[in-house]
């Protein structure tokens, strides 16, 4: 045993754990988990736990259905919803391995991150990232199932009463914290029910590990408060749908290689040329970051959320942003277009294989732009150069497809894959009858 997994199995020990989840995500960004007795926990570490990998989503064919979870030892944390009495539960995050080739498993997303930080570490670079996920709290029916009626009515940065959710925010926050996240902020969002919680950043394997946590433990201590949590972009129509900004920055000899004093915006020209790269790659990432039909319908003028292929260091209807840091460390990039419904893995990963490959190609950044997009018509967009995200999931998996880096940056096999799943998704939709018709188009013919 390692030292770090000697620790985790002493741990294990010392806090009285039964049971462990041993976690992984497929392409969907779903976390999968299989429990084992935790006195299984060195032969995890060792030999692996073997699992069958055919029924999940992305993950291999029938004929190759062995898959091998190793534990990645940092990540052990006790579940803080699990009654302590009768001993703990906790959960590992592991890597799959191929049980053939003894090889990391290329439909792994945690594996395609891991590719994506190798690739910034041999150009010289570690890469810090800090996402803001934002969520709904509603009600659930008198059968438990989750409705979208809101339990509170609460603006930004409301306070109590009126924001009868920060309670069960307030637990949502210890029991975060109590698997050893770090919150910087949390407060009460735009829409009603809607909330945002904030925890530091970290660098990118790690965030995505968290992002995937997060989203685990805000459903289950909503859940015990009979709330559904949800990471939907758009839930309800005409108000402000749920993002996941995402800060970056790359560190180089322990310094921000992302700063520069002397320029306007303090940014330097890694920083430039890397907000070039994720600008070049955005329509292809907006597939990755935004892999719903509903992604969509957050990407419209007027709630917050960007439409165009644009940077500022000032206005929030940029796809990015450069917030004002107050010390150099600080100096970010904001991407303003993922939502929490994307796998944290393989979003992180197109953005820094888009990013780097403007580093090496040393792409040129354009000006940023101050003024409002949203207010901008076709001509004056066209003067500045501004281009359009894509307006639904079949135009940003197109752009995927045309999209050679970011292919590269998700692999073949997951490439493959999620083109196929999310093509046949929009598809579905597309010959569905919606609500909207119904109601636009029944009874006036
Ligand atoms: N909810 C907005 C979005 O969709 C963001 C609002 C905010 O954080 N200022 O991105
Ligand atoms: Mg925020
Ligand atoms: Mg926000
Ligand atoms: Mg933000």
């Amino acid at each position: 045993l390692t030292k770090e997994a000697q620790a985790v199995v002493d741990e294990i020990e010392e806090k009285n754990v039964d049971f462990l989840r041993l976690q992984f995500t497929d392409i969907i960004g779903t976390v999968k988990n299989v429990s084992v007795p935790a006195d299984q926990a060195e032969k995890a570490f060792t030999e692996g736990i073997y699992f069958d990998g055919s029924s999940i989503e992305g993950f291999v064919r029938i004929q190759e259905s062995d898959m091998r979870l190793i534990p990645d030892p940092e990540t052990f944390a006790i579940l803080p919803w699990r009654k302590r009495e009768d001993g703990a539960s906790a959960r590992l995050i592991c890597d799959v391995y191929n049980t053939s080739t003894g090889e990391p498993f290329e439909g792994d997303p945690r594996y395609v991150l891991k590719r994506a930080i190798d690739r910034a570490e041999e150009m010289g670079y570690s890469i810090n990232f800090a996402p803001e996920p934002e969520f709904f709290l509603f009600e659930e029916d008198d059968e438990g199932r989750a409705t979208t009626e809101t339990a509170d009515h609460g603006g930004y940065f409301d306070l109590a009463p009126k924001d009868l959710a920060s309670d069960v925010r307030r637990d949502i926050i210890y029991g975060l914290e109590s698997m050893d996240f770090e919150i910087e902020a949390s407060h009460h969002e735009v829409a009603r029910g809607q909330h945002e919680i904030n925890f530091e950043y970290d660098d990118a394997l790690t965030t995505a590990d968290n992002v995937a946590t997060f989203r685990t433990v805000v459903r289950a201590i909503a859940a015990q408060h009979d709330l559904h949590a949800t990471f939907m972009p758009k839930p309800i129509p005409r108000i402000n749908g749920s993002g996941m900004h995402t800060h970056m920055s790359l560190f180089e000899d322990g310094e921000n290689a992302f700063h520069d004093e002397d320029d306007e915006f303090s940014l330097s020209g890694t920083a430039r040329s890397y907000l070039a790269g994720i600008l070049e790659h955005a329509p292809a990432i907006t597939a990755v970051a935004n892999p719903t039909v509903n992604s969509y319908k957050r990407l419209v003028p007027g709630y917050e959320a960007p439409v165009y292929v644009a940077w500022s260091d000032r206005n929030r209807s940029a796809l990015v942003r450069k917030p004002a840091a107050r010390i150099p460390a600080a100096s970010r990039i904001e991407l303003r277009s993922p939502d929490p419904s994307c796998n944290p893995y393989l979003a992180f990963a197109a953005m820094i294989h888009a990013g780097l490959d403007g580093i090496e190609n040393d792409l040129d950044c354009p000006d940023p732009v101050r003024d409002n997009i949203y207010e901008f018509d076709e001509d004056t967009r066209d003067e500045y150069g501004i281009e359009t995200l894509p307006s639904n999931l079949g135009e940003a998996v197109d752009a995927l497809e045309a999209d050679e880096v970011v292919l590269d940056a998700l692999g073949e096999h997951i490439s493959e894959k999620f083109v196929e799943a999310k093509t046949q998704e929009f598809e579905e939709y597309l010959v569905d009858v919606s609500e909207w018709e119904l109601d636009r188009y029944l009874e006036t013919f």
